[in-house]
This record gives structure tokens, sequence and C-alpha cells, in this order.
């Protein structure tokens, strides 16, 4: 059979991307080096744009389906003073999610699958095939170690931060920062949380957040720097952190962990020019960011609609190829922008722009601390929350009425 369209990599990128288009009629053929279900390295929260994806691809119920609570609620604990509030939109009553990625990968192979896609596991794609020009389809080796070379017009690298295909085609690297923070986690079991958690502290954040199973996932991330200090001593670093957190620590204790943890430092940030001729990139593979903002599932899924439109769009004929595949860059440029600054910063420092000051500014006002929340989910422009008029009302309100208010009184 002849394929439209190899796409490497099924996981939150790749297997949209290919029930996608299949979908849309296209003869696709999806592989992953892995067997499924298969977990990966992800503290897997998905904020509303990526749950409202999964409503719209009739998948949310799979989703809601597998004991894994809705989170609407958040917590910001600085040390001095708690923000709550709610990450649920005011146009919509989305909740976010955090279903196990073993789950929910399979769940998103599987609607791939029913759409049509043919998939091959255990499959491991070592370069592409080009005729000199363009690229024409993928070698690789299945579980027996026997040599495969398929051919389709189009090779879509869904294969994450390592991708192969990106380093096959060279495709360029650009707004490149060094990885900025490392960090751990684990599940825990016996430990409540209600809704997203999440601590500053000085040169830590910890997130934790209800999944699957009535377990709690916590993330602690450091700053670079001391991954090798860290490393050395995963459970006690881990755990002197989450000391320094007493309503967290105190549910700790009364927890139990239920799985090893899982860390890393090899979090770049990056863009990569995500399509040439007979190429293309979706997911990690074309975009990568620290995960602190927990946005690359979400990410992912906005990017494989816009890849499954553009190729449509070339493949139909209603615009050259090209053109088509350099208006999906430009929309996921333009989509992750100011997110993409807002969590370089917030990796590099620990703290969002602004600081302390800023969100102490959000006290007392529950409407701007909604606010704050919905930004980070991803359903308020970042640009809009840091916009300077914004700033000044945050900075009236928050902090210079109160200071004359008290000299008035
Ligand atoms: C510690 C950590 C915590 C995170 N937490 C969150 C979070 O809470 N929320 C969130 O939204 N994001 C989070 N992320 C990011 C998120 O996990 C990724 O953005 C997401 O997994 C990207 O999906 P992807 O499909 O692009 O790539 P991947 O998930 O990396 O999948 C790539 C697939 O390609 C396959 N593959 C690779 N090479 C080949 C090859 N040569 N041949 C065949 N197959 C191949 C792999 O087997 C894999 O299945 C986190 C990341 C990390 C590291």
């Amino acid at each position: 059979m002849g394929f439209d369209a190899i796409i490497v990599g099924a996981r939150c990128a790749g297997s949209p991307t290919a029930m996608l288009l299949a979908r849309k009629g296209y003869r696709v053929l999806l592989v992953d080096r892995a067997a499924f279900p298969s977990d990966t390295m992800s503290t897997h929260y998905i904020h509303q744009p990526g749950v409202a994806r999964l409503a719209r691809w009739g998948l949310l119920d799979r989703v809601a389906a597998l004991d894994c609570p809705p989170i609407s609620k958040a917590r910001l604990d600085t040390g001095s003073f708690v923000l709550s509030g709610s990450t649920t939109p005011e146009s919509c009553d989305g909740d976010a999610y955090a279903p196990r990625r073993a789950l929910l990968d399979k769940i998103l192979l599987n609607a791939a699958v029913e759409a049509g896609a043919e998939f091959s596991e255990d499959f491991s794609v070592e370069d592409v095939l080009t005729d000199g020009a363009r690229v024409t389809g993928v070698r690789g080796h299945n579980r027996s170690g026997l040599t495969v070379n398929v051919r389709a017009p189009i090779v879509i690298g869904a294969d994450g931060l390592r991708s192969v295909v990106a380093r096959a085609v060279k495709a360029a690297v650009y707004k490149a920062k060094p990885a900025l923070t490392c960090g751990y986690y684990s599940y825990w079991s016996g430990l409540h949380v209600e809704g997203a958690e999440v601590y500053l502290r000085p040169r830590r954040v910890v997130g934790a957040w209800p999944t699957n199973d009535g377990l709690t996932v916590i993330y602690v991330a450091a700053p670079r720097g001391e991954f090798g200090k860290f490393r050395a001593a995963v459970e006690k670093n881990y755990l002197e952190t989450i000391s320094q957190l007493p309503s967290l620590d105190a549910r700790v204790h009364g927890g139990r962990r239920v799985e090893r943890f899982s860390g890393t430092a090899d979090l770049p940030n990056f863009f990569r020019k995500p399509f040439g001729p007979g190429w293309a990139l979706v997911g990690d593979a074309g975009y990568h960011r620290d995960p602190i903002t927990a946005q690359g599932i979400s990410d992912a899924f906005r990017d494989a609609e816009l890849l499954a439109d553009a190729i449509d769009d070339g493949f139909s004929g209603r615009q050259p190829i090209g053109a088509a595949l350099a208006g999906y860059e430009r929309q996921r440029d333009r989509a992750v922008r100011a997110m993409y600054w807002f969590t370089c910063y917030f990796a590099a420092h620990l703290e969002p722009p602004g600081g302390l000051r800023l969100l102490d500014a959000l006290r007392g006002n529950q409407a701007e601390t909604n606010r704050l929340f919905r930004m980070l989910a991803g359903t308020t422009p970042v640009t809009s929350f840091f916009s300077p008029g914004h700033l000044l009302r945050l900075f009236v309100s928050g902090y210079l009425a109160p200071k004359v208010a008290a000299q008035q009184a």
C-alpha cells in the first residue's frame, strides 16, 4: 500500500497528527520504536486548551473515564502568602486533567488507528531517504532487526526532543536557550491535593496535582547548575525541598511513595524550522521548552491540528505545499512566542516576571488571581496579563491604593 504520509513517533504530537490526517482521508503510516502502552517522562498536566482539543476530537470522555480527576482549582504558595483560585476560563466550564502518559498516549494511538492510520510499533527509524532534492521516505528496522525502506510524499518527525528526522534533514534551530532547570518527580498514594498546587521557594519550584488511581504526582524543579548535586542524593534533596513546605510535607509524611523517582536536566529551549522539501516536524521535535509551565502536551495538540490542516491545504491544491507549511510555522511561532518568553523567564529565575511583588499585588483580588491562573493555563494571553496597562492597574490597585488608604486612616 502506498502512503501519503509517514509519521515517526506516536505520542502527543504524532498520534493526533496521524488521526487528523487519516480522518481527512489520507493514508498514514505511523511508526514508533516503543511498544504501547508505554510510559514516558512527563508530569502530564494538560491545560484547558489541550483538554478542549481532546473534547473536539471526541477523546475527552475516554480520558475522563480513566479515574483521572478533573482539575479546576489552583493554589500558589509563595512562602509568605498563598493565592488560590480557578484555572477555568470564564468563557467555558472546561477543567484541566493530568492522565498518566501510558494511558493518554494509548488513547491517542487508538484514535489514530480507528481513523485508519496503519501503526508499526517497535519500528526504529534510522534515517530519511532522499532523491537528492527532497525527503522521500524513511529507513528503519523492525523488531526482528530487518531493515525496511518506506516511501511517502511527506515524512513527519514527531519523534521528540532528540528527533532523528530533524537531525537527518539538518533542521535549523532558532531562539535557542540552554537548559535552565532540572527536575525530579514521583507518585504518592494517600496524599490528597485540592487541584493543582504550586510552591515557589528560593531556587526551587514544586508542583503537585492528582492523576489516575488516586495518586498524586509531585515535581521538584531546581536550577540546572544544581543537577549533579541533586542527582547524587535524589530522595534526600527532594524530601529536603518538600520539608520547607509545611502543608505539603505533612501530607507527604502521611502518604506513601509508590514509584521510583524520574528526573532529567535535558531540558533545552529552542525552535526548529519545522518544514522543508518532503518533511515536517511537530511537537517537541520542532519546539522544545522547559516543562515548568507544563505546556508541551497542549502545544503538541495545537501543532498537530495546524500541521494536518497545512498538509491538507497543500495536498488538495488549495495552496502550494511550501506556502501552507510556511503558514504552519508562522502560526505555531505566533501562538507560543509570549509563552516561550514567560517559560524561559520562569525557568531561569524560578519565579514569574515581576516576582513576589507582582504576586503580592494580586492578594485579595480574586478576579486578578484567577486571571493569573488562566494566563498560566494559556487561556488568558501572556501579552495581555503583562501589558503595561494591566501591570499599572495591578500596581495601583494592589500596592498604591492600600498604601494611600493606610495613610488616610
Ligand atoms: C520532566 C518533564 C515533565 C513534563 N511535564 C509536562 C506536563 O506536566 N505537561 C505538559 O504538557 N508537558 C510536560 N512535559 C513535556 C511533554 O512531556 C512533551 O512536550 C510531550 O511529551 C511531547 O510530545 P511529543 O509527541 O512531541 O514527543 P515525545 O513524547 O517525546 O514522543 C516521541 C516519540 O517518538 C518516538 N521516537 C523517537 N525517535 C524515534 C525513532 N528514531 N524511530 C521511531 N520512533 C521514535 C519515541 O519512542 C516517542 O514515543 C514534561 C516533560 C518533561 C521532561
